[in-house]
């Protein structure tokens, strides 16, 4: 793992809200007493009833039970929203891009959400909804989904969002699932120049649910849409409510949403997240991973259906009173330029972005990024998988024109905010790397077969945490054995974040992606995110995924789908080229056994690549594919099928 590394520029470090110093005695502190650590950085936010209990969290098998600030009462859109009218009532909260450039972009100040989330509060009450019930989101990236969360929250309800793009299946199952009283959702969703019908997919979901579950329908398009007697008309119902409501006081461990995992590994998790320990931990590593200061244009281009978009889109940014921008479109609409040009456009500061998009906007070219004036751009994030050095490279050079600090945030749905991230005035970067634990967050490595602790550095294993913070998941709704199951069956006293990892002769943490896509060829152990990386590297490749499958001789063999970059062809020549680049990048054991040229890969909306649907085709055992509801786009998976390598 030789490779350049970016130490923290001077300014950076003298400017920002955590240097290296800074960064060494607030972690070694929030380790020895999390308590007052936590104590301390709770007044972040505004308190009705403060706490006088900070911790109570047990890892302990047959009784996880954790609970942060559990004597404390609040409201969230309080914090979010109410406390920063007084301070900055006329500063912008939301600047909303739509998804077509030619259509203006909205500036929301703090008092007009202020007013526009106690209407929605309002609406929902005349409809019913009350403290602790249910509301499903179904809507595309519009102020009035941020307004949904935050009126949910004013008012106690439990939001549960449900990506714009998911079938009417996967959105019937969800409003099931946590048995909803309401469900909002639009007319019409546009997303990349084509617009899904979102109220007839709703109509669809409700055929399977329960009569009582009401429909509010937000006008986006105003295009023409179906009207049954559940629903509701959001543009009319705002106009004869107040735009006064007054919060409700909630305790720190009442539920503040639901949310289902992405679903790459198996069937979606209803992951519940509370009120106070989350918020706290979504405004703190806000505010120091990205190095946010107050003035800030802050941009992170993921969905609000994503935790991502939970937490520093919505609940993160405006806990701190930070300018958020909401982009309704794809990076790749009206064309591979859109990213750049919204950063000019909005003088966006920090961006946090997927490494999908980035390996896409890669491939798409450097001209596209050239266009545009860039200068804004202090900070560059990324999240959801594993970075390839190689976009982590393009991404630190060519957009950030090698000035801006790129900080590789490693967390999960569970997890409610970042775990191992480096900090920009800290770390000393390296390409590929996940790094340093977050404040509070205390990783460590496990032997996979003894589940004993690994000491020392140079060290692999599996990706554990041993204590509790305050954004941690509190259970999975409606059974929380699943919860104890999945998070802390496999090894007693920790939680298991599925992820393996490496703690270099540094101390740098290395995640290398998830412990069921680990192959075992001939008896060596390899992660497929490193002969991933490698692919990707060669300058013909966009993108691939390697999975394992089995082979008589070497037990597992190396099957690789290779996407190559715009404008490459695919050819024998090619092929042998790329197997001779693997085994000269990593060696004659990671040469793919088979490679199948993949015009798309199969991902989950949140662009994770779909493994597990890769590693049935590799199999040749495609008859059970699992649940495929939360698919982009279900049609490559044909294309796949029929062009697969494997026929046994
Ligand atoms: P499911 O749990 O249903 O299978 P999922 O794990 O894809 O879905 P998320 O919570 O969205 O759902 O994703 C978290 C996972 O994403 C992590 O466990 C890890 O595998 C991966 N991940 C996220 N960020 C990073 C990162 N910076 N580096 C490496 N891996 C990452
Ligand atoms: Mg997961």
């Amino acid at each position: 793992m030789s490779q350049t590394t970016y130490p923290p520029s001077p300014e950076m470090a003298k400017n920002a809200h955590a240097d290296a110093q800074t960064y060494a005695k607030m972690y070694a502190e929030s380790i020895e007493n999390p308590e007052g650590f936590w104590a301390e950085h709770g007044k972040r936010l505004d308190w009705i009833k403060p706490y006088t209990k900070v911790k109570n969290t047990s890892f302990a098998p047959g009784n996880v039970d954790i609970k942060w600030f559990e004597d404390g009462t609040l409201n969230v859109a309080a914090n979010c929203v109410d406390r920063h009218v007084a301070t900055r009532g006329d500063q912008t909260a939301i600047i909303w891009e739509p998804d077509d450039p030619a259509d203006e972009a909205l500036h929301i100040t703090y008092a007009e959400l202020q007013g526009h989330v106690c209407r929605m509060a309002n609406v929902l009450e005349k409809l019913g909804v009350t403290k602790g019930d249910r509301v499903v989101i179904y809507l595309p990236m519009i102020p009035e989904a941020a307004y949904a969360m935050l009126a949910c929250a004013r008012i106690g309800a439990v939001h549960s969002i449900v990506f714009a793009g998911f079938s009417p299946d996967a959105l019937g199952t969800r409003i099931n699932g946590c048995d909803a009283k309401l469900l909002i959702t639009a007319d019409h969703a546009p997303r990349g120049g084509r617009a899904t019908a979102l109220k007839s997919n709703a109509d669809q979901a409700l055929l399977h649910c329960k009569d009582k579950v009401q429909c509010l329908v937000v006008k986006r398009t105003g295009a023409q849409t179906t009207w049954t007697e559940r629903d509701h008309d959001y543009n009319a119902l705002i106009k004869e409510v107040s735009d006064q409501h007054t919060p409700a006081e909630m305790n720190a461990e009442d539920p503040l949403f639901i949310l289902y995992t992405s679903g790459s590994t198996g069937q979606p998790k209803g992951v519940v997240h509370t009120t106070g320990g989350y918020l706290v931990y979504a405004a703190m590593t806000h505010q120091y991973t990205f190095d946010y200061h107050d003035g800030d244009i802050f941009w992170c281009t993921a969905d609000v259906g994503w935790v991502t978009g939970h937490s520093y889109i919505v609940y993160g940014p405006l806990a701190n009173g930070a300018t958020t921008i909401m982009f309704e479109g794809v990076p790749t609409y009206p064309d591979a330029g859109r990213f750049w040009e919204v950063c000019e456009k909005h003088k966006v500061n920090q961006i946090y972005t997927a490494p999908t998009a980035i390996r896409a906007l890669m491939g798409a070219g450097d001209d596209w990024v050239e266009k545009h004036d860039l200068s804004s751009l202090k900070l560059l994030g990324t999240v959801g998988e594993p970075i390839n050095p190689e976009a982590w490279n393009w991404y630190h050079s060519v957009v950030g024109k090698g000035k801006c600090p790129i900080v590789d945030t490693f967390w999960q749905t569970e997890t409610g905010g970042h775990m191992l991230t480096p900090l920009p005035g800290a770390t000393t970067l390296k390409p590929g790397a996940a790094q340093q634990p977050f404040f509070g967050v205390q990783p460590v490595v496990l032997d996979p077969q003894s589940g004993k602790e690994i000491e020392g550095n140079d060290v692999e294993g599996v990706l554990c945490i041993k204590d509790s913070w305050p954004g941690q998941m509190r259970t999975v709704y409606g059974d929380h054995a699943r919860f104890e199951k999945t998070y802390f069956g496999d090894y007693d006293g920790y939680y298991f974040s599925g992820d393996g990892c490496k703690r270099d002769a540094d101390g740098d943490y290395w995640v290398t992606g998830r412990v069921d896509d680990v192959i075992n060829v001939s008896g060596h152990r390899m992660g497929t995110a490193e002969i991933e990386s490698a692919l990707v590297a060669h300058s013909k490749v966009a993108e691939a995924a390697v999975v394992g499958y089995p082979h008589d001789i070497k037990g597992q063999g190396i099957y690789a789908y290779v996407t190559l970059m715009n404008g490459e062809e695919p050819s024998d020549a090619l092929r042998s080229e790329l197997e001779a680049w693997v085994r000269s990048e990593i060696g004659p054991i990671a040469k793919p056994d088979l490679l199948q040229w993949a015009p798309g890969l199969p991902k989950t909306r949140s662009g994770k690549i779909m493994r597990r649907i890769l590693r049935k085709i590799a199999e040749d055992d495609f008859g059970a594919l699992g649940d495929t509801s939360t698919l982009a786009d279900p049609s490559v998976v044909d294309e796949l099928i029929e062009n697969r390598m494997n026929r046994t």
